[in-house]
């Protein structure tokens, strides 16, 4: 069972998406990249060199519903006649068009965003929507931790690994120790926990920097030998990364708990000191991360955290 990355153009900051094509037997993609004609036309290009078209394609399986990732499935999918669309039923915010405007604005209100900018990135939202088809309820079915994802020789189990968003999910193959991980793991960049309402409740932010932990101590658990990762080369150190890793999220949280004044500060607030710079999508990335590590902090007791106007106000215990 061979693993083939396709790398395609997207028209974000981050640069290139990695899909994964497995020709086998029921051929499989795992994401389908950005819905530009450029994207498509490398998609195409990379399956032809397998010898492959999009008709031939049996299922498709999402490792998230961000838009440089699942933005061509509808698109395969008619093309395909139907194929098998999977995703993971915590991924609702992007999947079916519903984009959870009203959650989003609670959670990034009661973080202190002020509605000006709580505005502009909903405009700018509606700028990058445009680059997904949303799918019906009807046209896409669910995956959960641990099943198996048969193929004619071989299988790939499903870890779901919350954190980058609550429904991302990784794919392990036992036989040689291989995870495709989406944007879970990342050769250069450290994921943003992004700021999501909690899926079995939207009122609450998801915990995402506290659920990522757990979930990459569990793909450590496997001693991967090679991850393919949603952005940039596969990872073949997984452990030298693990740990690289956990001292960003270490360094980034005593960033951010000793920007927390004595009178206290919302996310918001920390995220302007934290990111001074920090220009339009970079600012909602910013608040997120900010809330992540204040999230974690308070968690483990380091910060307290009081409703105060709606916001949440941090402060040192
Ligand atoms: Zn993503
Ligand atoms: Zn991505």
């Amino acid at each position: 069972m061979k693993i083939v990355p396709i790398s395609l153009p997207t028209p974000f900051y981050i640069g290139p998406v990695n899909v994964y094509l497995i020709a086998e037997d029921p051929i499989t993609l795992i994401d389908t990249g950005p819905k530009t004609k450029e994207a498509l036309e490398a998609l195409r290009d990379g399956l032809r060199r397998a010898r492959l078209r999009p008709a031939d394609i049996r299922r498709i399986v999402l490792t998230h519903a961000h838009e440089d990732h699942c933005g061509l499935t509808k698109q395969l999918r008619d093309e395909a006649k139907d194929a098998e669309v999977l995703v993971h039923g915590w991924e609702t915010g992007h999947r079916a068009g519903r984009l959870q405007y009203e959650e989003n604005r609670a959670l990034l209100g009661r973080a202190g965003v002020p509605a000006a900018e709580i505005e502009g990135m909903r405009k700018m939202y509606e700028g990058v929507r445009a680059y997904a088809d949303a799918l019906e309820e009807d046209e896409h079915g669910e995956i959960r931790d641990g099943q198996e994802l048969e193929f004619a020789a071989g299988s790939l189990r499903v870890v779901h690994t919350p954190g980058h968003t609550p429904g991302s999910c990784s794919f392990f193959r036992e036989a040689d120790r291989t995870v495709i991980a989406g944007d879970c793991v990342l050769k250069r960049v450290t994921p943003n926990p992004v700021l999501s309402p909690h899926p079995l409740d939207p009122a609450r932010r998801f915990p995402s920097l506290a659920e990522y932990l757990v979930s990459l101590a569990r793909l450590r658990s496997f001693a991967p030998t090679l991850v393919h990762g949603g952005h940039g080369d596969a990872v073949s150190d997984f452990e030298e990364l693990f740990n690289r890793y956990l001292r960003a999220i270490r360094e980034r949280q005593s960033a951010v708990v000793s920007l927390v004044p004595a009178s206290g500060a919302s996310a918001w607030e920390v995220s302007r000191e934290m990111f001074p710079d920090a220009t339009d999508v970079h600012r909602f990335l910013a608040v997120s991360e900010s809330a992540a590590h204040l999230d974690l902090a308070h968690s483990e007791g380091k910060l307290k955290v009081e409703l105060s106007d709606g916001r949440e106000i941090y402060r040192k215990p």
